[in-house]
């Protein structure tokens, strides 16, 4: 027969991923009782996400530099078709975290901070009971664990295994947009690493990756972390991603792709699901979403960690006062309006890529970035300041032109 134990918490996190993970680590810190726990028995698989950040995030969001891979200074733009464009900061302008690495490290200090942090244990359902959550998680082995707690979140990124998908829309166009990802890191030669070194290199256009992009970044030294990503749309036929990487890798690594020093260390990948205007429920009774669950990631550049750790910067101070009220407000000012925005440029920018006329809108737009500093490009990807830096290329975006 599988046992049956069961605990009695103050919070239970649903998921350690970044907004989880960050959310134990700020609530362990001011005495909350708290339980994380996760599906993975081991933090390091799975690492799903390429994981690049502006390098402001690290000290927003107090990161240590035992979770950097990597930082990088240039931004280098691939297509459509062969034309490169790069623009370079003599300042690091950003990181590439070890994403295996930053979700350890936040589950080590939820402990440290004296956090219970429980792993292999997947939440099966939960109920609210008068003033109390129940939570049910199962092990692999079949035993159970019943967690009774006076808030439960949901932290389990797209999943949403416990708050669920959000109603269907009123509106058909707030539905869930889902971007499908594969990510292989690679080891490399020393000379193909310096190629890739110091910079985020993104190919763009139809004929690299209909629908999407792919990305080459570094990791570490002789590590370059690959990837395709694309919105789903069921209204076309898409190519399986795993030819799509392949063809990628070929076309940028060239005659390195085959060479001795070649080698695929890991293949990951997942999905980013998101409404665009984040309208849906962000709790039921003592259930709360968070990060992903309640579609912080963008769309856009498949950016996630930053938000997801914003949800949790929202969501702590609240829940220490236990009065929820405000949460959906504050998170969606804290997020702001150009998140907004740019969750539906995504939308648009990517759906629409998928043939020649698409490919020349997108290619003005970068010729009108040319002159930019790396700088304005940062500004422009990670602060979505299209007002400042992008106005002209936006009714091509916005398929205005
Ligand atoms: C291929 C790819 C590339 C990406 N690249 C970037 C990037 O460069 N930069 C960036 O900012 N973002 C990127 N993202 C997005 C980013 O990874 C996510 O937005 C971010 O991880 C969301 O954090 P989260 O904590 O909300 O959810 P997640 O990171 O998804 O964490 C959820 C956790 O919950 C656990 N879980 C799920 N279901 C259950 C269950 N039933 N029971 C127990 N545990 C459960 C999972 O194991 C997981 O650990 C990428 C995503 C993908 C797929």
């Amino acid at each position: 027969m599988p046992s049956e134990a069961s605990l009695r918490c103050q919070v239970l996190v649903v998921g350690a991923g970044p907004s989880g993970g960050d959310l134990a680590r700020r609530l362990a810190l001011q005495g909350l009782d708290v339980v994380l726990v996760d599906r993975l028995a081991d933090l390091s698989r799975s690492a799903f996400s390429s994981a690049a950040l502006p390098i402001a995030s690290m000290e927003a969001f107090g990161l240590p530099a035992e979770v950097v891979g990597s930082r990088w200074r240039q931004w280098q733009l691939i297509g459509p078709g062969t034309a490169t464009r790069s623009w370079a900061s003599p300042q690091p302008l950003g990181v590439v975290l070890d994403f295996a690495a930053l979700r350890r490290w936040q589950a080590d200090q939820s402990l440290r901070w004296g956090a219970r942090v429980l792993l292999g244990l997947h939440a099966c359902s939960s109920h609210q009971e008068s003033e109390r959550m129940v939570t049910l998680l199962r092990r692999s082995d079949g035993s159970t664990l019943r967690v009774t707690s006076d808030w439960t979140v949901d932290a389990s990124g797209q999943a949403r295994a416990l708050l669920g998908d959000p109603p269907p829309a009123e509106r058909p166009r707030d539905g869930l947009v889902r971007a499908a990802g594969l990510e292989w890191l690679l080891r490399v030669s020393p000379a193909c690493w310096e190629r890739w070194a110091d910079r985020l290199s993104f190919c763009l256009g139809s004929d690299w990756v209909p629908q999407g992009y792919g990305w080459i970044f570094p990791m570490a030294p002789g590590v370059l972390k690959l990837g395709v990503c694309r919105l789903v749309d069921p209204q076309r036929q898409q190519p399986p991603l795993g030819g799509l990487i392949t063809e990628v890798g070929r076309r940028l690594l060239d005659s390195d792709w085959d060479g001795d020093a070649f080698a695929v260390l890991d293949r990951h990948g997942g999905l980013v699901r998101s409404t665009i205007r984040r309208r849906e429920p962000h709790q039921r009774g003592r259930l709360v979403g968070l990060g992903d669950a309640v579609s912080t990631a963008n769309l856009l550049g498949g950016e996630g960690i930053r938000h997801a750790l914003t949800s949790s910067a929202v969501l702590a101070p609240l829940l220490q006062q236990g009065v929820l009220r405000d949460y959906a407000p504050q998170l969606r000012r804290a997020l702001g309006w150009r998140w907004s925005l740019s969750g539906r440029l995504a939308r648009r920018t990517w759906l629409n890529l998928h043939g020649p006329r698409a490919d020349g809108r997108l290619d003005q737009v970068l010729r009108g970035l040319e002159t930019c500093r790396a700088e304005d490009l940062s500004a422009l990807l990670f602060g979505y300041r299209f007002e400042r830096y992008g106005l002209r290329a936006m009714p091509y975006l916005l398929g205005w032109s």
